[in-house]
């Protein structure tokens, strides 16, 4: 098959910071649009993969998977977006379409395998797929979003991933009024998490482990917000319906497990290198779960953009150029960036 060269930015191995390198893109099927990056949203996933914190990550290595795009050009079968449309693109860029989860819309769950947008083997080019921190990216209109008109093209971005993330598990175990949801961790995801579940109507509490983002975790929709370093002042009593486990390295889950009232649930969305220890007694007493959850199918991805259009919820971001990308990946390590760092994906024209 014919491609392309564009421009990205990436890095050959794990040692290695990122810089320009050409990719190719495979030219328009019938089914295809191609997309012009806009912006890129910077997730924590991005970082556990360039470090190779779950092994098996395969370089070069060009992340991004939070891409909002203008359309640029259509194949000819492409009957959902036109050349000039705002569209997003999240984790998920192909995927088999015919088994019973791709049928039920959960195409994240795929038996045959779906393909991910960055380091997943490339069905029509082989090698492996190379993700948004590029000029341009080619995908079949069915796992393309539409991003609304009301959404700020750049703070949208974190959506396509932070946001599907955490709305898929709030709508799964039914938040909503009268529901109180724990949220763990204030990050990306977690900010998005508190301002989702406040939306919903439910009543949020947040666990961090920065004081410093306390104010901030009430002005997101908190009603209450618990320091989890200091372990006298957390709540003595199990009353949450819900919790939403947002962190992304090594933590007690135990600790939540006592917040959860009896038949609540723990959901871990934070994917933590190492594993999580848990004491039976904890779930068993109180019949509570742990469970997990996996970014959203492609048509629950579009009901979450809409939702957040109607209600007016994008990520609070710091945008940057390209160039910035390590000294971000730095910053996000340590958990410093309020909450979402988005790169101008135009700045890549300055090289
Ligand atoms: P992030 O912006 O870095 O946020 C993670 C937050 O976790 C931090 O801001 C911090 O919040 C808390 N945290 C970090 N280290 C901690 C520790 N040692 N103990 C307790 N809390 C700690 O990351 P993100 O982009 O939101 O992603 C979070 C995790 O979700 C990552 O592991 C990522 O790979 C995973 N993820 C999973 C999916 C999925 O589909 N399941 C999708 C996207 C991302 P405080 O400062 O408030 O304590
Ligand atoms: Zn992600
Ligand atoms: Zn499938």
């Amino acid at each position: 098959m014919e491609t392309k060269e564009v421009k990205a930015y990436g890095t050959a191995s794990a040692e290695e910071s990122l810089s320009p390198m050409q990719i190719p893109r495979r030219t328009l099927l019938p089914e295809d649009v191609e997309i012009e990056i806009l912006y890129c949203g910077i997730c924590h996933t991005d970082l556990h993969v360039l470090r190779n914190d779950w092994g098996g990550a395969v370089y070069p290595i060009v992340p991004g998977h939070e891409i909002v795009g203008r359309v640029t050009a259509a194949g000819d079968q492409v009957t959902k977006f036109k050349v000039g449309d705002v569209t997003g693109v999240g984790c998920l860029v192909d995927s088999c379409r015919h088994c019973a989860y791709c049928q039920a819309g959960l195409e994240q769950f795929c038996e045959p395998g779906n393909t991910v947008v960055f380091g997943w083997p490339d069905k029509h080019l082989g090698g492996h797929t190379f993700g948004g921190f590029s000029e341009r990216i080619i995908v079949d209109q069915n796992y393309v979003l539409r991003v609304p008109g009301g959404l700020d093209a750049a703070a949208a971005a974190p959506l396509l991933c932070a946001g599907i993330t955490v709305y898929s598990p709030l709508r799964h175990w039914k938040a909503g009024a009268g529901s109180k949801v724990g949220v763990i961790g204030i990050g990306g995801l977690g900010h998005l998490a508190i301002k989702m579940a406040s939306a919903m109507g439910a009543e949020v509490t947040v666990f961090t482990t920065s004081e410093a983002k306390a104010d901030d975790a009430r002005a997101l929709g908190a009603t209450e917000v618990f320091l989890s370093t200091d372990a006298d002042r957390m709540p003595q009593s199990g009353k949450l319906d819900l919790i939403i486990d947002t962190v992304s390295a090594q933590h007690d889950i135990n600790v939540y497990l006592h917040q959860l009232r009896v038949d609540g649930t723990l959901v871990l969305v934070g994917l933590p290198p190492e594993q999580l220890p848990m004491g039976a007694g904890n779930v068993v007493h109180g019949r509570k779960a742990v469970a997990g959850s996996n970014i959203g199918g492609i048509g629950e991805t579009q009901e979450m953009l809409d939702f957040c259009a109607e209600r007016g919820i994008t990520a609070d971001i710091e945008t940057i150029a390209i160039q910035d990308v390590d000294q971000a990946f730095k910053r996000l390590e340590k958990g410093d960036v309020k909450y979402r760092f988005v790169v101008d994906m135009r700045t890549l024209q300055n090289h």
